[in-house]
């Protein structure tokens, strides 16, 4: 008998009818001999329209009366959910947040989960009872001593759900929803999108904006830290739905459950080469020439950066390992023969990476890392962002102490440090899914300092503003004075604080201006399989040149590779992306009929 803990998001409680049906099939699950613990979202749009409701009494209404009020939601759903049950002969008993012990942070509006307290919980598991919980809120202590209602933050009742299964160490964690499951891409912009059977929760991260559509971001992140066996499926289908893997291995702790340590992974990986070419032209087709011309010749590419400079030409940089280097050197040199520009090989590289659930929206983690990395006057060579991992490129005689520092910095334990690690991905495919993210905005700081420090000075400023960068790029070629550009990208609603932050430290750098970049959207494909099969950066640029599309920039990570493209190309970048990888069907996937 599995202890199982189900989600049933809004819509398939979102009228009687449906509570119903959503009866019907726990009653059946039930009857399977399971244990279950069901967790439920407020009935269709009560969220919302309770919002609406509070905002024409107040522009600003205090948070604590908000969650107050928004907390009720759920709790509708949770009683007429049991009394459903009750009418189809099951025991059940419904409970709010606070009376399961969901304890949480006492902040209002966003509360992260502390821990769960299960006393209460199993004891009615124990009496054959199937316990129906609120999602989305818990409680916390204030400072009277009085407990006080808080919610999780919109779309909460998912993370409810997966920190009810980290604590009651269930067989798994059920999130039904009124789409089929994950799919490849979006499927309102491109039709034939299919479902992925199966994902790592660290894919569904770096698939952020595909992600965050169909699961709270901190859902899988606790999925990911704990290694709760998650699964998303249509409520309107008896379909297998995706399931999400992790290889988590946290135990519950003395830390919150939310809270515990964000980076959980160092690795450094030695002997690496980085060529740079410079002033290479800006149009459609030379990525993709480059890196089909080394793939075809047997050479993995790990990291490429491109970002694109005043005067109508592109730097691209890219590591490969040492042993590659001089087949790559006379692949760049053919390439560029062709058309123009200028080759710079660099051996004796290491790069450095940190891994964790929820990087990017925690901006100080790289900020933390760029710093530490400074303070032993350790120069940043090339930096690569993403959900999951920061890497920078060093140079390789700073490498134990860097790792050092950066062990330090993060309270890692030495299970966590790995040197040089295998290969990881094989057999996996290289691409699962594509996403685009129309919220980047790109802008460039002109005429930084090349020493120590720079990036560090430039992320902490924004991390202090709490903005996060992505795809930071570092251009190659220096001016006469030695200063680099810095590219990246961020979101478009940090953009103007971002300027404010940023003003101090670009008083202190001479000549040094900011920069914005035309408007974009940022293509990503995402697989696990990626550091184990060369050329898919390749692939992904030629499908762009074919379909006559310019890069703006490049950045990759371990399993992503993204594209700035201009705003205008977006779709058409995402469907060609989606296209070569061959991830859609022959048809569009069959939304079966809500048989509600
Ligand atoms: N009812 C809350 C919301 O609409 C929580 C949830 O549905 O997950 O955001
Ligand atoms: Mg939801």
């Amino acid at each position: 008998m599995a202890l199982l803990v189900q989600k049933f998001g809004g819509t398939s409680v979102g009228s009687v009818k449906r509570i119903q049906s959503v009866a019907t099939r726990i009653a059946a699950s039930k009857d399977l001999g399971h244990e279950l613990v069901i967790v439920v979202s407020a009935m269709g749009h009560t969220t919302d329209e309770l919002t609406c409701l509070a905002q024409a009494i107040s522009k600003k209404p205090p948070q604590r009366e908000m969650d107050m009020l928004l907390a009720t939601g759920e709790q509708v759903s949770i009683a007429l959910l049991s009394i459903a049950l009750h009418e189809l002969g099951v025991q059940a008993v419904s409970m709010t947040g606070a009376q399961v012990g969901i304890v949480t942070e006492s902040s209002h509006g966003g509360a992260r989960i502390l821990e769960v307290r299960t006393e209460s919980i199993k004891q009615k598991l124990g009496e054959g009872q199937i316990v129906v919980v609120a999602g989305f809120q818990g409680t916390s202590l204030s400072s009277g001593g009085t407990a006080e209602i808080t919610t999780l933050g919109r779309g909460g009742s998912d993370t409810s759900a997966v920190a009810l299964a980290t604590a009651l160490d269930a067989e798994a964690c059920e999130i039904y929803t009124d789409v089929p499951g994950v799919l490849t891409t979006d499927p309102r912009k491109v039709a034939n999108a299919q479902l992925i059977d199966t994902l790592s929760c660290n894919e569904m991260l770096e698939l952020a904006s595909l992600g965050a559509a169909v699961l709270h971001p901190r859902a899988v992140e606790l999925a990911r830290n704990y290694g709760v066996l998650l699964r998303v499926k249509s409520s309107w289908t008896y379909d297998q739905g995706t399931t999400l893997t992790s290889q988590g291995q946290r135990s519950l702790g003395r830390e919150g459950l939310e809270l515990g340590r964000p980076v959980d992974g160092l690795e450094l990986i030695e002997g690496q080469a980085v060529l740079g070419l410079s002033h290479v032209p800006d149009k459609p087709g030379i990525a993709a020439d480059l890196f089909e011309s080394l793939s075809n010749q047997g050479v993995n590419v790990d990291l490429i950066i491109q970002a694109t400079h005043e005067g109508n030409s592109n730097d691209i940089t890219f590591t490969v390992d040492e042993i590659e280097l001089p087949k790559a050197q006379k692949i760049c040199k053919n390439v560029l023969q062709k058309i123009g520009g200028e080759l710079l090989a660099q051996t004796g590289m290491s790069k450095l990476s940190i891994s964790g659930a929820g990087i990017m929206g925690r901006p100080g983690i790289a900020a933390t890392l760029f710093d530490t990395l400074s303070r032993k006057g350790v120069n940043l060579r090339l930096i690569a962002t993403s959900e999951v991992k920061v890497s920078c490129v060093i140079d390789a005689s700073f490498g134990a102490k860097s790792l050092r520092a950066v062990t330090d910095a993060f309270e890692l334990d030495d299970n966590q440090v790995k040197i040089n690690p295998k290969v990881s991905g094989i057999g996996e495919p290289e691409v699962r899914g594509v996403a685009l993210d129309p919220y980047q905005a790109q802008v460039c700081v002109r005429s930084v300092p090349d020493k120590p420090g720079t990036a560090a000075a430039l992320c902490c400023a924004l991390a202090d503003a709490g903005i996060s960068l992505d795809a930071i790029v570092q251009s190659e070629r220096q001016q006469k004075n030695g200063a680099r550009d810095i590219s990246f990208t961020l979101k478009k609603t940090d953009r103007l604080q971002a300027g404010t932050a940023l003003v101090p430290l670009l008083a202190k750098w001479p000549g040094s201006q900011l920069e914005d970049g035309p408007e974009i959207t940022r293509v990503s494909a995402v697989g696990s399989g990626m550091p184990a099969t060369p050329g898919t950066a390749g692939r992904m640029f030629r499908a762009l040149a074919e379909a006559k599309i310019n890069i703006a920039m490049i950045a990759t990570s371990e399993i992503r590779t993204s594209c700035v493209v201009a705003k205008a190309d977006g779709l058409a970048a995402l469907q060609a992306v989606h296209n070569c990888f061959d991830l859609g069907g022959q048809d569009a996937l069959q939304q079966k009929d809500n048989f509600f």
